[in-house]
C-alpha cells in the first residue's frame, strides 16, 4: 500500500509542535510497511491537490493567515476536487479558521475564508484568549476516546454543525461553549496544537484509515506498541483532574 501526503504552507503554518502530526502519520506508516510520501507546498507553488490521499495544514498566526488566503482561496477549485476525489483533510488552528466563512481578527480586519464550511470566527478580547493543554472526549468513526492537546487561540469559533469533541478541560471553540472543532467524513479540524497526534496516536491512525479508504476502502492497521504515548497522556489526563 502507498499513501500520499501534502503539507500545505509547512513554511508558515506550523506552530507549537504541529510538525510532529506529519512525522507520526510518516513513522507510524512505516513501522507497518505502508510506502509514504510527504511533499510539502507553499504560496505559489504549482500543485495538483487532487492526487494526495491526505492534506495537512497547521496553525498559523493571524500574520502568515493574512500573508497566504489569497493564495489559498485560488486553490478552492483544486481543494473541491481533492474533497470529491475522497481525499482526507486534517486542519489546525489558524488553518481550521480559513476553511470557515471568514475570521475576524483583533484589529477588525476580516479574513476571507475557503466558505467550504458554516462556521466562522471572531476573534476574542485579550483577557478571553484560550490558552493552555486541553482534554476532550471525542468520537470518530466510531471510536469514543479522551484526547488531550495544547491551545492557544484568540479566534472563537462559532456555528460549528458537527464538533470533534466535548471539552473536559481548557476551552475549544469558544472561551466557554463546550465543544471542540469540527469533524464530518473527510476532514478533522481542531484548535489542538501539542502537537495532536503524537499525543494522540489513535487519532493519527483514525486519519491515515480515512486517507487509505480513497485507494483501498477500509482497511485495517496492524496494531503499533503504544505504551509510552498512552502512559504520557494518562499523566497528562490526571494532571488535569480527568479519569480515563
Ligand atoms: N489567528 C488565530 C487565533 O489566534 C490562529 C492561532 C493559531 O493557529 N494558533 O485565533
Amino acid at each position: 500500500m502507498n499513501l500520499k501526503i501534502l503539507w500545505m504552507y509547512s513554511d508558515m503554518m506550523d506552530l507549537y509542535g504541529d510538525k510532529g502530526n506529519v512525522q507520526v502519520l510518516k513513522m507510524r506508516c512505516q513501522r507497518r510497511g505502508i510506502d509514504c510520501t510527504v511533499d510539502t507546498m507553499t504560496m505559489g507553488d504549482t500543485v495538483s491537490l487532487e492526487d494526495y490521499d491526505l492534506l495537512f495544514m497547521g496553525g498559523g498566526a493571524d500574520f502568515e493567515q493574512n500573508l497566504l488566503y489569497k493564495d489559498l482561496l485560488d486553490r478552492r477549485e483544486g481543494l473541491q476536487k481533492a474533497l470529491d476525489s475522497g481525499s482526507a483533510f486534517f486542519l489546525v488552528c489558524g488553518s481550521y479558521q480559513l476553511f470557515g466563512q471568514y475570521y475576524l481578527d483583533q484589529d477588525g480586519n476580516k479574513v476571507e475564508g475557503l466558505g467550504l464550511y458554516d462556521f466562522y470566527t471572531i476573534a476574542s478580547t485579550r483577557d478571553r484568549r484560550c490558552i493552555g493543554n486541553i482534554a476532550v472526549q471525542a468520537q470518530m468513526d466510531g471510536c469514543t476516546f479522551k484526547a488531550v492537546g495544547f491551545e492557544n487561540h484568540g479566534g472563537q469559533t462559532q456555528n460549528v454543525a458537527t464538533p470533534f469533541a466535548k471539552v473536559l478541560k481548557g476551552h475549544g471553540n469558544t472561551y466557554d461553549g463546550g465543544y471542540e472543532g469540527f469533524l464530518n467524513n473527510q476532514v478533522l479540524a481542531t484548535y489542538m496544537h501539542g502537537s495532536l497526534l503524537p499525543k494522540n496516536p489513535l487519532v493519527a491512525d483514525l486519519l491515515l484509515k480515512r486517507a487509505l479508504r480513497r485507494n483501498y476502502g477500509t482497511v485495517e492497521l496492524a496494531p503499533l506498541d503504544d505504551s509510552l504515548e498512552d502512559h504520557a497522556r494518562k499523566i497528562m489526563l490526571e494532571r488535569m483532574g480527568i479519569k480515563e
